[in-house]
């Protein structure tokens, strides 16, 4: 029956592609979707190297217990160039930044919102409901009318990030809640990433804001545990590039690695993920959950965690 709903829903979510309805409009007399949600948390700038060696501490213990229960790469890759902005618009889009056309890592207003599809516009014609809650204010770049539905730009601590995208859970409901943390990257930049060229251990600094994110990430499992949605979700935690010294942008494993963490109810292979993750397959993974087709156009694909039987129909 699992299977056969999930055929349902994508069945569902093909046709509403096929006839373009408006956006939010469901087909009138058709099955409901599977309960699903997806959720993506960015830590901004978080090194694999670093998160293993504050794994083998203890010091990570919200992240120890995703992977534990979940899929995991610790040598997915991201995008070139490895900034923030490129990399979380393919994080977005499916498509790396030659496609996506955002070069740049500020906010530029003059230049409006990216031009290609996002996720949350795949979403909003599916008839679901998105929020984005980001630590910079170049995520303005990810934004068009109603695609996501809410877009919190929050630069305090990432806890308070946490807290937001919590409210909005309760609030509004989201199928797919995107939520960013910045304070390692700021953490790197201005004390060090370590770098294994020459050697030089991370900062005491930017290990600690590892443990801001780990204990933000904690405040949203926690409520979606809270509210029984686990279930029925998939969180997967990761990252927009890594570093080195006190930057980041270069070809170097340093930067070009990132975390790639599945969990949640969703979730039914556990264990390290076999063959190579790049950041595009991000957003194919998370429609996935979704029980939404990807775009044909998108260059990710949907990394393979999911067994059909897990999906717990609506209630
Ligand atoms: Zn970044």
């Amino acid at each position: 029956m699992a299977c056969a709903g999930r055929a349902a829903a994508l069945f569902l979510a093909a046709v509403m592609a096929g006839c373009a309805p408006g956006a939010g409009t469901r087909v009138e007399g058709a099955p409901a979707p599977q309960a699903r949600r997806a959720v993506l948390v960015s830590w901004d700038g978080a090194k694999p190297t670093a998160l293993k060696a504050l794994l083998a501490e203890g010091r990570l213990p919200v992240l120890a217990r995703l992977k534990r229960r979940g899929a995991w790469t610790f040598s997915a890759r991201t995008v070139v160039p490895s900034l923030t902005l490129p990399s979380h618009t393919s994080m977005m889009t499916g498509v790396g930044p030659s496609r996506h056309g955002i070069s740049w890592n500020s906010y530029k207003p003059e230049r409006g919102a990216v031009g290609v599809q996002t996720i949350f516009e795949v979403a909003k014609a599916a008839g679901l409901r998105s929020v984005l809650v980001a630590g910079k204010e170049k995520f303005k770049h990810l934004v068009k009318p109603g695609a996501p539905d809410r877009f919190e730009w929050v630069e305090d601590s990432a806890r308070a990030a946490a807290l937001t995208a919590v409210r909005l859970l309760a609030e509004e409901h989201p199928d797919l809640v995107v939520l960013h943390l910045r304070p390692a990257d700021d953490a790197g930049h201005d004390f060090g990433w370590g770098d294994t060229a020459t050697g030089a251990p991370p900062s005491p600094q930017y290990l600690e804001a590892l443990a801001e994110c780990d204990a933000a990430t904690g405040v949203l499992v926690e409520a979606l545990r809270r509210d029984r949605r686990w279930e029925e979700t998939l969180v997967i935690v990761t990252a927009d590039h890594g570093g080195h010294g006190d930057t980041h942008g270069s070809l170097s494993d340093d930067d070009m690695l990132i975390p790639w963490v599945a969990a949640g109810g969703q979730v039914a292979v556990r264990g390290e993920v076999r063959g190579p993750v790049n950041q595009v397959d991000t957003p194919a993974t998370l429609l996935e959950a979704l029980g939404l087709p990807v775009p044909a156009s998108w260059e990710g694909r949907p990394v393979p965690v999911f067994s059909p039987e897990r999906v717990r129909r609506a209630a």
